[in-house]
């Protein structure tokens, strides 16, 4: 399929960052990567990509892996044995949108917590659900947060707080951090800054960054060469992936400050739907933002939107999502279609 990006007719996808097509440059890159067997560790456009994502946001080491779900996993199998448990966000990616891997493959039980309206876990919750040492428990070890989660920033303070009282408990921390950079560009902190206090990070390629697969997961040394064992096992284990981790090398190079823009677009978005009386719109801190759409006018809306070329999970709770592959004259249309078709409704 042509790149939709190029099409004479275009849509405008609001479903998700994960939806962005490599560009003519980022393709360029892939084909030009030198690629070995990364099994044997042969590969030197995966080693540079895993040394330089490592290097960037302050670890050790690096491990690519073939999705965020897949390097998540790793993490938690590597910091959790059987038996034991993560306290973990109910809206968190790695309790709710993964399977219930953990369990299913790991034997480590989750501990979900409620988020508070900011999209944090409260400090006093955390502190209460850490289970003393008691047969009848399992054995808490680790702290996973998000960040950004629901498109919410969790601020380095707070982040600050939370990896100080996991630690000062005897629990490990874990960032998923797919969206990170939207986190550090918007508080405009070094990615060094966004990631302190956490022991390990899964960040992805493949969101806002434009990348077409992959994520890596980063921490100490001995904790990415436990990773590549459970990595292998679950079925990550890749050949000439250079080719992927060029994309993606070529993602953290040139597409990281440029989520700013993301961030406009979404804010711009938000305010010109905020002028439309029916719906309710949230005010975006980055580049994912929800409205709320009257029950009756759910059909018709989604009906009108993919006749005007523009894609979105329409419901009541919409999720609308900018990248790099929405500019602000889609912005500008896209407010329109939406003031064009509820004052039509009304
Ligand atoms: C997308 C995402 C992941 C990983 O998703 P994959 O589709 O498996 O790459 C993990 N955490 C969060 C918060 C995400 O948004």
């Amino acid at each position: 399929m042509s790149d939709m990006s190029n099409h004479a007719e275009r849509w405008i996808d609001l479903r998700s960052d994960t939806v962005t097509q490599p560009g003519a440059e980022m393709r360029a890159a892939m084909q030009a990567a030198p690629v070995g067997d990364d099994v044997y560790g042969d590969d030197p456009t995966v080693n540079r990509l895993q040394e330089v994502t490592a290097e960037m946001f302050g670890y050790e080491a690096g491990l690519f892996a073939p999705s965020g779900t897949q390097s998540n996993l790793i993490a938690l199998l590597v910091h959790c044995a059987r038996g034991d448990e993560y306290l973990v966000g109910q809206e968190a990616h790695t309790y709710k949108y993964e399977g219930g891997g953990a369990a299913v493959l790991g034997s480590i039980q989750p501990q979900p917590i409620a988020n508070q309206p900011d999209g944090s876990i409260a400090l006093a919750d955390i502190d209460a659900y850490i289970k003393p040492d008691d047969m009848h428990f399992a054995r808490t070890r680790l702290l996973a947060l998000e960040n950004t989660i629901g498109g919410r920033v969790l601020g380095a303070h707070y982040m600050a707080a939370a990896t100080q009282l996991a630690h000062a408990r005897g629990l490990a921390t874990h960032l998923d951090g797919a969206r990170i950079c939207n986190a550090a560009v918007k508080q405009g902190i070094s990615l060094r800054a966004a990631t302190a206090g956490f022991d390990t990070l899964s960040v992805c390629l493949s969101k806002g960054l434009g990348a077409p697969v992959g994520s890596v997961l980063c921490g100490p040394k001995a904790f990415i060469e436990q990773g590549k064992r459970w990595r292998k096992m679950l079925g990550g284990g890749m050949r000439q992936a250079g080719i992927l981790a060029a994309a993606g090398l070529y993602a953290l190079e040139h597409n990281i400050e440029r989520l700013a823009d993301d961030h406009t677009n979404a804010a711009n978005l938000s305010r010109g739907l905020a002028q439309i009386a029916q719906l309710k719109v949230a005010t975006p801190q980055t580049n994912i933002f929800y409205i709320e759409v009257p029950p009756a006018s759910v059909d018709a809306l989604r009906a009108t939107l993919v006749r005007e070329r523009i894609r979105a999970t329409v419901g009541q709770h919409t999720r609308l999502v900018t990248h790099i592959k929405v500019t602000a004259a889609d912005v500008a249309r896209i407010i329109d279609v939406f003031t064009t078709f509820f004052k039509d409704a009304s």
